[in-house]
C-alpha cells in the first residue's frame, strides 16, 4: 500500500495530498500564494538546502527563523546526539531546563521567571490565560496584521500565513471568544487611547509583536520621543491592564537581547513570549515576565498550565548550545550579512524599475513591493503580491529558497557567508527583470 518509491518533490506532494491536508502540515509551506510544488527537502548545512529532486539553494527561510547558526550547526548537532544517548523525554525535572530559563533571563531585563513550552502558540495560549487571571478581565488587545501563532482568540487579521491567504481570521472560533478579542490598527495611538477610555476596565491586556514581522517587517514608531511599545506599557498599566510584548519571532534575532535591547528604554512588559531561536530548530517556546504573575501559574497558584514534552532534553539541548553560538560577534555578523543582503536587493530591484522598500528591524528586514513605506496591515495588504510571485519563481530557480509569501521577514544566519551572498546576487537581476516583467 505504502509506496516508497515516490521519491520526486511532485511525486512526494501528490502522496502527501492524499493524507495530509493540502499536502502540509503549516500553510505557508504549501506554495498556496504563489503557486508551484514546494520542494521536498531532504537534507541542509549551514546557509544551503537539498531537495529530493537533487537540487540546492541558498536558504533565506532559516525554519522561519530558528536556524540563526545556519543549518546542521556542528556544536548543536552534537549537543543534541549527546542529549539523545541520555534519554530523550524523562517527564521529570532535568538540568536543561533550569540553564536555559537561566540564559534567556539573563539576556532580557524585564523578564525574572520563565516557563518553557513546545511552541510560540502554547507560549502566547498560555500568557492570555495568565494575563486574564491576573486582571480577573476578559478582552484582549491585538494589532491588525500581527500573528501570534494560532491561538482561537488570536487569529482575528493576523499575519502569516492568515494574511499569505488573505483570510479574515479563521473559522471555528466561537462568538464569544471572537467578542473578547479587540483588533486595532497597528501603531494607531489614538484608537488605542479611545479604546481604553471606552473599554478600560474591561482589558485583561494588549499582546504585541516588539517589533510586528509577519506582515513583513513594521518596526515601530516614536513620536515625540515615545516608542510604540513603550506608549502601549504606559496606557496598559494607567488602566490596569497588562502588556504582553511577543518576541517569538524577534527575540534573540533582532538583538542579543531580542527586540527589547533595540528598544527597551523607560518600559517594561509585564509578560514576554518566545520560541523560534530559542529551541534551536527543536520544538520549544516559552512565555515569562515578572516574578508576581508567574507564581500564579500552577502548582502554587490557580492558572493551569502545563506539558508533557515541556522542557524536553534534547530540546532544552539545542537552544543552549544555539545560544553557545549567539555572542557579540555573531550578532555584528548578523547585521553586516543583513544589510549587504538588504543593499543587493535594493540595487537589483532598483535597477529593474521595481518599486521597493526594505524594511528593518534590528537584523531581521524584509522586503515590501511598493514606492512607500509601510506602517501597518492595510499598507503590506496594498504592496504588489504578483510582483513578488514573478520575483520568489525567479528566484527559486535561480536556487535562491525565499519565503512563499509576500508577508514575511527574509531570513539569515551566520552560516550565510560572503560566498553565499554571491549566489544571491548573481540570481538578483533575473528575479528583478521578471518581478518587472508584468
Ligand atoms: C511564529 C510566531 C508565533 C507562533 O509560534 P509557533 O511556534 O509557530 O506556534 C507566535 N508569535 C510570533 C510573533 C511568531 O512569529
Amino acid at each position: 500500500m505504502t509506496s516508497t518509491s515516490s521519491t520526486s518533490s511532485a511525486d512526494l506532494f501528490s502522496r502527501a495530498q492524499q493524507v495530509i491536508p493540502s499536502g502540509v502540515n503549516s500553510p505557508v509551506r504549501a506554495f498556496g500564494s504563489v503557486g508551484g510544488t514546494p520542494p521536498f527537502l531532504t537534507s541542509a548545512k549551514g546557509a544551503l538546502l537539498q531537495d529530493a529532486d537533487g537540487r540546492e539553494y541558498v536558504d533565506l527561510v532559516g525554519s522561519w527563523g530558528p536556524m540563526i547558526l545556519g543549518h546542521a550547526e556542528e556544536r548543536v548537532v552534537e549537543a543534541v546526539r549527546e542529549a539523545a544517548g541520555r534519554g530523550l523525554s524523562f517527564g521529570a525535572p532535568q538540568a536543561g531546563e533550569v540553564t536555559l530559563a537561566e540564559e534567556v533571563i539573563s539576556r532580557v531585563g524585564p523578564l525574572e521567571q520563565l516557563r518553557l513550552v513546545n511552541s510560540g502558540t502554547e507560549a502566547t495560549m498560555s500568557a492570555l490565560r495568565l494575563a486574564r487571571a491576573a486582571t480577573g478581565r476578559d478582552v484582549i488587545v491585538k494589532f491588525a496584521g500581527c500573528y501570534h501563532g494560532h491561538v482561537d482568540a488570536l487569529l482575528a487579521e493576523a499575519g502569516s500565513g492568515v494574511a499569505t491567504f488573505a483570510m479574515p481570521g479563521s473559522a471555528g472560533v466561537t462568538a464569544a471568544t471572537a467578542r473578547d478579542t479587540v483588533v486595532l490598527p497597528y501603531g494607531d495611538r489614538d484608537a488605542v487611547t479611545a479604546l481604553f477610555a471606552e473599554r478600560g476596565g474591561e482589558i485583561a491586556a494588549v499582546i504585541t509583536e516588539a517589533a510586528p514581522a509577519n506582515m513583513g517587517v513594521v518596526p515601530p514608531q516614536e513620536e515625540d520621543g515615545i516608542g510604540f511599545n513603550r506608549f502601549l506599557s504606559e496606557t496598559a498599566h494607567a488602566e490596569g491592564a497588562l502588556l504582553i510584548s511577543d518576541e517569538v519571532l524577534t527575540g534573540f534575532r533582532a538583538s542579543r537581547e531580542g527586540y527589547y535591547g533595540v528598544d527597551g528604554e523607560g518600559w517594561a512588559p509585564d509578560l514576554m513570549t518566545f520560541g523560534k531561536v530559542i529551541g534551536g530548530g527543536l520544538p520549544v517556546g516559552a512565555f515569562g515576565g515578572r516574578r508576581d504573575l508567574m507564581g500564579l501559574l500552577a502548582p502554587s497558584g490557580p492558572v493551569y498550565q502545563a506539558g508533557t514534552l515541556s522542557g524536553n532534553p534534547l530540546a532544552t539541548a539545542a537552544g543552549l548550545a544555539t545560544f553557545a553560538g549567539l555572542d557579540e560577534t555573531a550578532y555584528s555578523r548578523l547585521g553586516s550579512t543583513s544589510r549587504a543582503l538588504q543593499q543587493l536587493v535594493a540595487d537589483a530591484l532598483t535597477a529593474a524599475g521595481v518599486p521597493h522598500v526594505v524594511q528593518t528591524a534590528g537584523t531581521l528586514f524584509s522586503v515590501f513591493f511598493r514606492e512607500q513605506p509601510v506602517t501597518g496591515y492595510e499598507d503590506a495588504k496594498a504592496q504588489d503580491t504578483e510582483a513578488f510571485t514573478r520575483f520568489f519563481h525567479a528566484m527559486l530557480e535561480a536556487g535562491v529558497y525565499l519565503p512563499p509569501s509576500a508577508f514575511e521577514a527574509w531570513f539569515v544566519s551566520t552560516a550565510h557567508t560572503p560566498e553565499v551572498l554571491d549566489r544571491i546576487a548573481s540570481a538578483l537581476p533575473g528575479a528583478a527583470r521578471a518581478a518587472a516583467s508584468a
